[in-house]
């Protein structure tokens, strides 16, 4: 087998010592897959418990934070930046009332202050996000391989292999964060919406700064997030009707996003369009011999409820929790125990998150009726409140 340390890595400042990146052994206790939000996350959180890592990513440098995205950041992640010392270098907007309604009747209002917390998450650009990452890793003198796409792994031993065009790697762990995952994988569960999300920035005239709008539509969700005195919009809608919108001059399309927000604020100034279709996809079992699957890569939601990230992050938390008292990252009894503790809250995050996102689509009979009253009823009981808003912020625990 060839074990080549690739030494220095083109990730690297001008007049930075190349000693002070390259990896130290090819031979480490956890490789990182992919320097997205989750993987980079990860790799901080390996860095803090002292443990040997090394990241791999397929794109070059310059395009890691190639990311047009704005993250709803819940408190709990938030809370996890704060405690890696990053939070304070994000520039993000705090989310202080956030209010959901249906076309039709209906409504609920989320109020931070009323629930106990300071504000419910931030919203921060994950290009910026990326960036920071990128930053941290760097001062700490993490490993990160960029140019450098994993192309095949196998286990050897005690030991997992993975094959790039810079040589065969070793680690005890691999944690696979590559942002993506096949439906034709076996054990994967697959549903496709049909619906693309839309997004972008506009102003929004009469909107609270710091206040997030989730509308359910008869053709999908729509939100507003906002981000330092503008809001970024999250428009669902089916793949036919997005593509028509998409190619809108940008008085028609605004038009088209007051309406989908009953017409309740005059929108304006808007920039940044891009497209994602809308896919879930996930792994009944996140874990391998000597693998664990992480974000995108062991599950990838509808953006209805912004909980990928945010679950990724959850994951990742258990994770460092097992690491920080496992002799050997790898073996099956870390690994089993956890998948076992992340069952329940995947399970219940991926189940409310579909559930939002098909839920309210149906626009005939008693179904936005009983809807309604559902979010009447929210609305009115507290303690159901703030049971919802603590899932939402923090997970099932
Ligand atoms: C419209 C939209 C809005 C969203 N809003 C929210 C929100 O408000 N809140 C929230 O929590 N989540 C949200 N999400 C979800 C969130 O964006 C994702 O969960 C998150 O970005 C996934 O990060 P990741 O690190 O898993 O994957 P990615 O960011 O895709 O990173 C994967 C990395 O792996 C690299 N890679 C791939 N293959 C290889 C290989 N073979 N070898 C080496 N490297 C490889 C890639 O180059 C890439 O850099 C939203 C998603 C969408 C589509």
């Amino acid at each position: 087998m060839n074990l080549q340390n690739p030494g220095a890595s083109s990730f690297r400042e001008p007049g930075e010592h190349p000693q002070a990146i390259a990896p130290r052994s090819s031979d480490h206790d956890v490789a990182i897959v992919g320097a997205g939000p989750v993987g980079l996350t990860l790799a901080l959180w390996l860095h803090e418990l002292g443990r040997d890592t090394v990241v791999f990513d397929a794109r070059p440098r310059t395009r890691l934070a190639d990311d047009a995205r704005v993250l709803a950041l819940s408190l709990g992640t938030w809370r996890q930046f704060e405690r890696l010392g990053l939070a304070r270098l994000l520039p993000a907007t705090p989310i202080r009332t956030i209010h959901v309604s249906q076309h039709g009747f209906g409504r609920v209002r989320l109020d931070a202050k009323t629930l106990g917390v300071p504000f419910f998450g931030t919203v921060v650009r994950a290009a910026d996000l990326i960036a920071a990452l990128i930053e941290a890793a760097q001062t700490r003198g993490i490993p990160l391989l960029d140019g450098t796409p994993v192309e095949t792994s196998e286990v050897q031993g005690e030991r997992i292999a993975l094959g790039t065009p810079r040589g065969v790697f070793l680690a005890r762990l691999c944690a696979r964060a590559e942002g993506r995952l096949s439906g034709e994988t076996p054990d994967v569960v697959s549903h496709d919406y049909g619906q693309s999300a839309l997004i972008g920035w506009v102003h929004a005239e009469g909107l609270a700064p710091e206040s997030a709008v989730e509308r359910f539509t008869p053709q999908g969700p729509a939100a507003l997030l906002p981000d330092h005195g503008q809001w970024t919009f999250v428009h669902v809608l089916p793949h036919g009707e997005a593509g028509q919108a998409a190619a809108l001059p940008d008085a028609a399309y605004l038009e088209r996003l007051e309406r989908a927000f009953g017409n309740r604020w005059r929108l304006g100034g808007i920039h940044g369009r891009a497209a994602y279709p809308l896919v879930l996809r996930w792994r009944r079992r996140p874990v391998a011999e000597r693998t664990v699957w992480l974000g995108n890569a062991a599950q990838t939601l509808h953006p209805v409820a912004g909980q990928g990230f945010n679950l990724a992050a959850r994951d990742v938390g258990t994770l460092v929790e097992l690491l920080r008292e496992a002799d050997d990252p790898g073996s099956a009894w870390t690994l089993e125990r956890y998948a076992r503790r992340r069952t329940p809250d995947r399970r219940l995050t991926i189940g409310l998150t579909d559930g939002f996102a098909r839920g309210f689509l149906p626009r005939e009979g008693l179904i936005p009726l009983a809807r309604g009253a559902a979010l009447f009823a929210l609305d009115a009981c507290l303690p159901l409140k703030a049971r919802f808003a603590q899932q939402m912020m923090f997970g099932w625990r």
